[in-house]
């Protein structure tokens, strides 16, 4: 059978495959998502949780280029807390917790709402190749459906397996099937795959708890909502309890580590070091008394808390001593078991910058798949491959590292591949002083405006706050005082009589624009959301000076081309091992080649050297 075309297929319903298809739709092209189970669509498979560090950069993005992840996140929020909030703005991550149920169904609603879209359940088994391009899917009833360009989104699906202690069940996530003709085509294609796993902690009963002698954590009083057309919570915000693992704990776990899935001997797959099971944090944490754990409710109505810190792969009567051994779990009833997923993803390396498979044009990956964890990193790739499979045969859409954290992401995953699940921390970025969650709107909107992925109403709420950051940025630049003023409103300075402007004294510890309307009534005209927008610029602006001279030097080296028939074998005094990964991760520039794993600066130079033989041999 055979199905009318659309342009772009995007195969998988989860944070990478919604992206995807909503940015593919956003652009005016006709956009066919294809997915398991249609109700499954915007599923959060693990914690009911978006944003955190490194991860919030990532939703702020998303959002400044249109996505959808910080609108479901604003709508479904239930505990908004800004994590790091007394250190700088650059490391500040904002996080909610969410509940599932909203998440889930505000995500359906929006790409339901979004025209150029078309939603069909089915299970995709194979790719159809014409002439080395992919151009269209087949269906496990055999529809054929042809299109420019695929993007997969099969996230733990891929040859999913999950355990719970010895029990394995070909699943992609708990109840749900796995995707295993599609793994094997995918083999058979010759992608460089291999295993990875994952791990979920056992739900519990929320009346099980005892949640009286429980320590409590409210949500911020000032929230910080994701997306920049929000204006707060729709939600009522509640509290989360904390509650610690303990010694008797650490010793029901060691004792029957033999019995737990990952450390039984039967998964390959290499898990996140970064979210580590209770298993790993006993062992590799020996000397820890305790571990903290969060319990999260699900949702306002939901009767199942999630117990942030403890996943596990424990059979299951283990899993329920382990939990009884808690304070404030005692009696608590487990509704669902911890598991251990593995699955099988491919080597990102695979991929050009725009997600693309180097040797099977028209065929796009993001998300799991690509050997990330996390619902935001997903997310982030879905946008960029949705993109890039819309402008099939136009101008990529990549993000420099210097202009997003999702241009870092990338720029890692396809260079560096991965050695295990790879997620995002702000120490990944170079530039992380410009690339702050609070201006990736200042970064990003008019680059997604550029690709048509912003609509009408935040494009025209972007500029406005533009044209009040400049009002204000020009005003502040523009008031001058001497040291004596300054002090006269209270700000710490040397009298040192050098006059400084309004915006320099707001880069001062503790000042703000309250303060300094003491000394300049006008300031108090400005609007308090754009007042503090601009004292953190100010905090940043001598920092990012020099940050921003070391990226210009950086991009003059990024400037020049490593052409695709470049000699590798010709440089002597190259490494083996060095002349082996510049060979197979071909960077197109030196900039791409520096951050390649083990490269070293005598290396580069040599590189550098060659390159310029080779540029003025053919000048
Ligand atoms: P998914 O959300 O997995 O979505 C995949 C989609 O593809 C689904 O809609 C599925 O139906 C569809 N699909 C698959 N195959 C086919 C096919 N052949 N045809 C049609 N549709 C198909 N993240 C963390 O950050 N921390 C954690 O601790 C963590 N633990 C996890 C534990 C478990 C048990 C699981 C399952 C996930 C965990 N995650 C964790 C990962 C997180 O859920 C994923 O990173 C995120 O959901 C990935 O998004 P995705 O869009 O790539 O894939």
């Amino acid at each position: 059978m055979k199905q009318a075309s659309p342009k772009v297929i995007v195969v998988g319903g989860g944070h990478a495959g919604c992206e995807a298809a909503y940015a593919s739709a956003r652009m005016g092209v006709e956009t066919l998502l294809i997915t398991l189970k249609a109700s499954t669509i915007g599923t959060m498979s693990c914690n009911p949780a978006i944003g955190g560090l490194g991860k919030g950069h990532l939703v702020r993005e998303i959002d400044a280029l249109g996505g959808l992840m910080g609108l479901a996140a604003d709508r479904s929020g239930i505990q908004f807390r800004l994590l790091n909030r007394r250190k700088g703005p650059a490391v500040q991550g904002p996080r909610t917790q969410s509940d599932r149920t909203h998440y889930k169904a505000t995500v359906q609603r929006i790409l339901h709402d979004q025209s150029n879209l078309s939603i069909i359940e089915g299970e995709v088994t194979d790719v159809i190749v014409n002439d080395g391009r992919v151009t269209g899917v087949v269906l496990s009833d055999d529809t054929t459906i042809q299109s420019r360009a695929v993007v997969l989104t099969t996230g733990t699906f891929l040859g999913g397996k999950i355990f719970v202690g010895d029990q394995v069940t070909a699943s992609g996530r708990m109840g749900e099937a796995p995707s295993i003709p599609l793994a094997q085509r995918l083999r058979s294609l010759h992608l460089p795959t291999g295993r990875l796993k994952t791990g979920t902690p056992p739900r519990l009963v929320k009346s099980s708890i005892n949640w009286d002698v429980l320590e409590l954590q409210k949500a911020d009083d000032e929230p910080t909502v994701f997306s920049y057309l929000s204006h707060g919570p729709t939600l009522p915000q509640i509290a989360c309890g904390i509650t610690h693992t303990n010694d008797r704990t650490h010793a029901l776990i060691e004792e029957n580590l033999q019995k737990s899935a990952m450390y039984g001997g039967h998964i390959d797959g290499i898990g996140p070091r970064y979210c580590p099971s209770i298993e790993d944090k006993v062992l590799r944490f020996a000397d820890k008394p305790s571990h903290q754990i969060f319990l999260e409710p699900e949702g306002l109505d939901s009767e199942l808390v999630y117990p942030n810190g403890i996943s596990t792969s424990l059979p299951l009567d283990i899993q329920e001593q382990f939990i009884a051994s808690i304070a404030g779990l005692e009696q608590s009833v487990i509704a669902q078991p911890g598991y251990a997923v593995e699955y099988d993803f491919i080597d990102p390396r695979a991929l050009s910058s725009d997600l693309q498979v180097k040797s099977l044009p028209g065929l796009y990956l993001a998300g799991q798949i690509n050997g990330t964890t996390g619902y935001e990193e997903a997310a982030a790739q879905g946008l960029v491959a949705g993109t890039n499979a819309a402008l099939v045969g136009q101008q990529a859409f990549v993000l420099r590292r210097d202009q997003a954290y999702i241009g870092v992401m990338i720029d890692d995953l396809v260079t560096r591949g991965v050695t295990e699940p790879y997620r995002m921390f702000t120490s990944r970025a170079e530039y992380r002083l410009s690339l702050r969650a609070d201006n990736a709107d200042q970064r990003l909107t008019d680059v997604g405006v550029d690709f048509g992925l912003v609509s009408e109403q935040r494009r025209i709420a972007y500029q406005r706050k533009q044209q009040k950051l400049d009002k204000g940025r020009a005003l502040l630049k523009a008031l001058v005082a001497t040291p004596q003023q300054a002090r006269a409103c209270g700000i710490q300075i040397n009298l040192d009589g050098q006059r400084r402007t309004a915006m320099q004294l707001l880069a001062f510890p503790e000042v703000t624009v309250t303060d300094l309307s003491a000394l300049w009534g006008e300031l108090m005209t400005l609007d308090p959301y754009i007042a503090e927008q601009l004292r953190r610029d100010a905090i940043y602006a001598t920092y990012i000076e020099r940050q921003n001279k070391d990226a210009q030097a950086l991009q003059r080296d990024e400037a020049r081309v490593i052409p695709a028939s470049f000699d590798y074998d010709a440089i002597g005094g190259l490494s083996n091992e060095l002349r082996y990964k510049l060979k197979q991760v071909c960077p197109t520039t030196l900039a791409q080649a520096g951050r390649i794993e083990g490269m070293t600066p005598a290396a580069l130079a040599l590189l550098l050297v060659h390159l310029r033989k080779h540029d003025k041999s053919a000048a």
